[in-house]
């Protein structure tokens, strides 16, 4: 680790990586990479949890090659030199504002969307200037291997680096000081990271879980939210850290809800041969999601196979804030669903529990979408709709308080890996005589005018 550390740092100095020739040919580079790999890709993931072409394209692979393609259109106006106003006192001169590469940064994946999740922030990262060393999630074994075995044989290590394991590896790397690190995971990890990035004062980027509330109105039309809640919760067997954890449904439309709620996931025929489901990722979450199936309040669903690590899509209903289900994140094909009388109680109740990562509100009512975009903070939502704000490469994507710190996605990215350097520069031909010795009455009077 302190070797790669090492080379990254010495190569970092070169100043290579802050051209934007070199930056735009590695984004290609990796694209061809990937692009020449998709197969390969493609059978890692299945193997690692079954998940189809279709699914790796629409959630992993186009999403890596639109950001790809935006950073390098983009890119000659991001590193751009901002002009800023210059202030009275400062006159005569002027202001601008550099962003600047951070260095060599560290790159902690999940094992959730594994290529996506480690590949977007190394986009960003390459795009900003930096060097890379990522380490994917080990959980996702074959995809982890793959893109040590494809990255390290095309990048110069002291560029880019994949180191591959788990927690005692990633804690070596946290003993290693770096300029950034971008971690993708638990909240409960999310706090170890930002424990030892403190420790060396290195600045963090943290994309976390938590509970994301759908939230129904009792006007909306229910076939739509049904189709988009259906598709958005078991995409990925609902392993998707902005996957709607649980529907609040008004109680006067909860019936015909959970009526249509059915026949559309018996429509979707959710399974991994029908190339739209996938396996959970591991028997230890299989067992964990298995556990939190109340009999009393399954609705529908609530099969499994344990030796194959699969869970039918299920529904809990009559569920409250009190149940088991509700304190922590699903991250799983279970949906509680809660019928609520007033909006109030349930932002309450929200409001109650950590700040989650999404917020959905289904409603074509000005009012109630404002209320609830007004009382309730959340990472980033969708109205009428789920998951669907993380393909629009224009929104910042990240949490707010125990679903995470900061954001990236497009020039959010960019950003995350950038520091944006402020500069003044002063013209020599003019000098007040203000803020120098003597300190005189007509001189505060002056300052205090200009300073009011
Ligand atoms: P995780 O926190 O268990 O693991 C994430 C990474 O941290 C892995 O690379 C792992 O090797 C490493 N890690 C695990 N324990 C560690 C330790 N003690 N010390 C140092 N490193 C350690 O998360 P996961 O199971 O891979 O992913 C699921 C979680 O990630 C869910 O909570 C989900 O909501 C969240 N997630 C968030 C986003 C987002 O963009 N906000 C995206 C995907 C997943």
């Amino acid at each position: 680790m302190n070797e790669i550390v090492a080379a990254q740092k010495k190569f970092f100095q070169t100043n290579v990586t802050k051209s934007i020739s070199f930056r735009i040919e590695q984004l290609k580079k990796l694209k061809q990479l990937l692009k020449e790999n998709e197969q390969l890709l493609n059978e890692a993931i299945f193997k690692d949890f079954k998940k189809s072409e279709f699914d790796t394209y629409t959630t992993e692979l186009g999403i890596i090659y639109s950001e790809i393609n935006l950073a390098c259109k983009k890119l000659h106006k991001w590193v751009r030199t901002k002009r800023v106003s210059t202030n009275f006192l400062n006159f005569p001169g002027k202001s601008y504002i550099i962003p600047e590469p951070l260095g060599v940064t560290l790159i902690i994946g999940a094992w959730n969307y594994p290529y996506q999740l480690s590949l977007s922030p190394a986009i960003a990262a390459i795009s900003a200037g930096n060097t890379i060393v990522l380490k994917p999630s080990e959980i996702a074994v074959e995809t982890s291997s793959l893109l040590a075995k494809i990255l390290n044989e095309a990048f110069d290590p002291a560029f880019f680096k994949v180191v591959e394991g788990g927690v005692i590896e990633t804690t070596k790397l946290l003993n290693e000081k770096f300029d950034k690190i971008f971690f993708t995971g638990s909240t409960a990890v999310g706090k170890i990271i930002y424990k030892a990035a403190a420790k060396k004062l290195t600045p963090v980027t943290l994309e976390l879980g938590g509970k994301s509330p759908a939230i129904i109105d009792e006007n909306f039309n229910i076939k739509v939210s049904v189709k988009r809640l259906v598709w958005a919760k078991f995409l990925n067997a609902g392993q998707t850290c902005i996957a709607p954890d649980y529907v609040c449904v008004h109680e006067s439309i909860k019936t015909e809800f959970l009526k249509q709620l059915i026949a559309e996931i018996k429509t979707s025929n959710f399974k991994i041969e029908n190339n739209n489901y996938v396996q959970i990722i591991n028997q230890k979450n299989t067992k964990r999601l298995i556990s939190l199936i109340n009999s009393e309040k399954l609705y529908f669903g609530g099969t499994y196979n344990l030796g194959e690590n699969t869970i039918d899509p299920t529904i809990l209903t009559d569920v409250s804030f009190n149940d088991e289900i509700m304190e922590d994140e699903i991250f799983g094909p279970i949906l509680p669903v809660i019928a609520y009388k007033n909006i109030d109680e349930i932002i309450t109740q929200i409001k109650l529990k950590p700040k989650p990562l999404a917020c959905y509100i289904f409603s074509n009512n000005n009012a109630f979408i404002k209320k609830i975009e007004k009382e309730v903070s959340f990472g980033s939502g969708a109205i009428n709709d789920a998951v669907m704000q993380i393909t629009n490469e224009n929104l910042p994507f990240g949490g707010v308080g125990n679903s995470g710190i900061g954001s990236y996605h497009g020039v959010y990215g960019f950003k995350a890996f950038s520091h944006y350097k402020s500069i003044l520069r002063k013209s020599t031909w003019f000098e007040p005589n203000l803020k120098y010795y003597p300190l005189t009455k007509f001189k505060l009077k002056l300052i205090k005018f200009l300073m009011r």
